[in-house]
């Protein structure tokens, strides 16, 4: 089933983790806050089976649940 991701970025501090673990999928904006690069945060496009293993291990290591995972696609703005 597709999962849809977003990083919540009230609740992102910035800790690393997330691109550390993978970097295919998350970087830094100017604000030194995470965001999901496959669809610039807006959690629309379904993440590629392939990076399924590293989401979960960076949701896993986020300290402030801030990535935000869903079977369906997120509706908001970054
Ligand atoms: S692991 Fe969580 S808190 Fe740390 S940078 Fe990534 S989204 Fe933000």
């Amino acid at each position: 089933m597709a999962r849809y991701v977003t990083v919540d970025r009230d609740e992102c501090i910035g800790c690393g983790n997330c691109e550390g673990i993978a970097p295919d999928i998350f970087e830094f904006d100017d604000e030194g806050l995470a965001f999901v690069t496959l669809d610039e945060n807006q959690g629309t496009y379904p993440m590629p089976e392939g990076k399924m293993d590293q989401l979960a291990e960076a949701f896993e290591e986020c300290p402030t649940e801030a990535i935000q995972i869903a079977e369906r696609p997120f509706n908001k703005s970054k």
